[in-house]
């Protein structure tokens, strides 16, 4: 008897954990088994504007809708605040040196804004909608947070804009010159749509580059559509591996923010595919590889920023 009432306890508390796994699973994916909610692309007349930290995150985060917007008729037009020229591991693999030194991070800027030009080609966006500021990659946060100090670059040990192909070439590495660049951009480009990543991104440039974004957007422009992207965040994308066929989903931790999905067309996601597979810089650099590839996923996903 009292083995039976055993074997009938341990019965009703494996049922007891399936039902809690299968509420778990539910719960992580009950966007995509609601199907939604969806991002519809912008439309003909629509400008779209991407603000990208480094060369390469616009394409991660939102190629496919960049393809998508193009292909109906609206503008693409993108800003990099930085030429992600710290990236240690692709300078140490482009220069064959296990020390790159400051000459090296700088070729590496410059490589990355030509990869930059190409692999925009390749998605359809001319080389007058491509902005490059050239801040300090590492050296975003250090700005936001030291108003009115020059900033020395962590890689290339500048403290001004080197790049000729710049909006404000020599440029002191100072917030007001890469806010006065940026508000450049907006007068320019004057979206109806901006991406920029979310606050609560793990990496500084990303976190500093959100929140400059959203406080340039409070002041200046009203009435545009605001669209978050996250690219780091501890278990993201979950698989951390290519899985084409997967829904993006965001953490659990923020899953309870207003999220949007954007479905990936067929055209899109070869877009995409195309426009990653031309940073060849950065897919040497084996995280960044496995990273890319990550984000090539059913949808690609954006935070709604009221
Ligand atoms: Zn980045």
């Amino acid at each position: 008897m009292e083995r039976r009432s055993r074997l009938l306890g341990f019965a009703a508390l494996v049922a007891a954990c399936g039902l809690v796994a299968a509420a778990i699973f539910a719960w992580r994916h009950r966007n995509t088994a609601q199907g939604g909610p969806f991002l519809d692309p912008p439309t003909r007349g629509d400008r779209v504007l991407i603000v990208a930290p480094h060369i390469d995150d616009e394409a991660i985060a939102a190629a496919g809708y960049a393809a998508a917007s193009l292909r109906r008729g609206a503008e693409v037009s993108v800003v990099y605040v930085t030429s992600g020229d710290c990236n240690r591991t692709s300078a140490e693999i482009m220069d064959f040196t296990l020390r790159p030194g400051a000459r090296d991070y700088l070729a590496e800027g410059k490589l990355r804004i030509q990869e930059a030009i190409a692999a925009m080609a390749v998605l359809g966006v001319p080389r007058g909608h491509l902005y490059f500021l050239g801040y300090p990659d590492r050296g975003i946060r250090p700005m936001l947070e030291n108003p009115g100090t020059v900033i020395r670059s962590p890689g290339t040990g500048r403290i001004a804009v080197p790049y000729e192909e710049a909006v404000s070439p020599g440029a002191e590495y100072r917030l007001d010159n890469l806010e006065k660049d940026l508000r450049t951009v907006l007068d320019k480009t004057r979206p109806t749509i901006v991406l920029f990543p979310v606050l609560f991104d793990a990496h500084p440039d990303h976190s500093a580059t959100g929140r400059l974004t959203l406080r340039l957007l409070r002041r200046t422009l009203f009435g545009l559509r605001r669209l978050g992207y996250l690219v780091h965040a501890r278990h993201f994308p979950s698989p951390f591996r290519k899985a084409p066929r997967l829904p993006l989903l965001p953490p659990d931790r923020f899953a309870g923010l207003h999220w949007l999905l954007f479905p990936m067309a067929p055209a899109d996601e070869a877009a995409k595919l195309k426009v990653l597979r031309a940073y060849r810089s950065q897919r040497r650099d084996p995280y960044l590889f496995v990273l890319m590839d990550a984000f090539i996923r059913r949808n690609e996903l954006f935070l709604d920023v009221k």
